[in-house]
């Protein structure tokens, strides 16, 4: 009997060094924290795919999550990361009101080089409460500025894990439902591309 191959959805961590990036990928693929301390520094792409069951049929898809490995620091960031990405998290942290300033850039790459990119904005580091020096109206402000093509918005903390398996069960389910119904568009793309030309006779059209 044939197996339906489960889809696989590519989905990047894009924002400033030092916000959390490695942090949630940490979290997604081992769902542990180190702290500063602890840290190794790793340079170069990382990949980590992960399976959820998402809808009410309780479909499985699987995301394939990268993370810049930190490359951001020394050299740009290539068009390679971005290709075929389904969504895109834009993550600041909560506590640097300049990772925050720096997200329409990342945003522009974004646009440029994932065109279907569905994209989310993360505050990270949401434990730093007191530090915290981006409120809710200034992220609604964002979105608002950038023409509304921020789909969602989520609040994280990658040392408590708060809101982290909420976001990545939530971008699954998402994803999941866009491409699922872009393909259907292609299949009657594909069909109407098939009906048979109009013959030589036909009523010409009035317009
Ligand atoms: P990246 O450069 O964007 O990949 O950021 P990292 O994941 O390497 O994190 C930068 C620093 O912030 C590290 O010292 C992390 O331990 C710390 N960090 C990451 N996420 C959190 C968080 O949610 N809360 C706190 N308090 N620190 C965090």
């Amino acid at each position: 009997m044939a197996t339906l191959k489960m889809p696989c959805q590519k989905v990047i961590l894009c924002g400033e060094y030092g916000v959390g990036k490695s942090s949630l990928f940490r979290r997604f693929a081992t769902d542990s924290f180190v702290s500063a301390s602890d840290r190794k520094s790793t340079l170069g792409l990382d990949q980590y795919e992960k399976t959820y069951s998402v809808g009410p049929d309780e479909r499985q898809t699987k995301l394939q999550l990268w993370d810049t490995g930190g490359l951001e620091r020394v050299a740009s960031v290539t068009s390679s990361y971005f290709k075929f990405a389904e969504a895109a998290i834009l993550v600041f942290a909560m506590d640097s009101v300049d990772s925050f300033n720096v997200l329409s850039q990342h945003l522009l790459e974004i646009v440029s080089h994932a065109e279907h990119a569905k994209i989310y904005v993360c505050g990270n580091k949401i434990d730093l409460k007191h530090d915290s020096v981006v409120s809710d109206a200034d992220i609604q402000m964002f979105c608002e500025q950038c023409h509304n093509v921020v789909t969602g918005t989520f609040k994280t903390s990658c040392k408590t894990g708060e809101g982290v398996h909420e976001m990545f069960t939530e971008i699954a389910r998402q994803v999941a439902v866009s491409s699922r119904s872009r393909k259907e568009l292609e299949r009657l793309d594909d069909r109407a591309f098939k009906v048979e030309a109009p013959q030589a006779d036909d009523e010409p059209c009035s317009c």
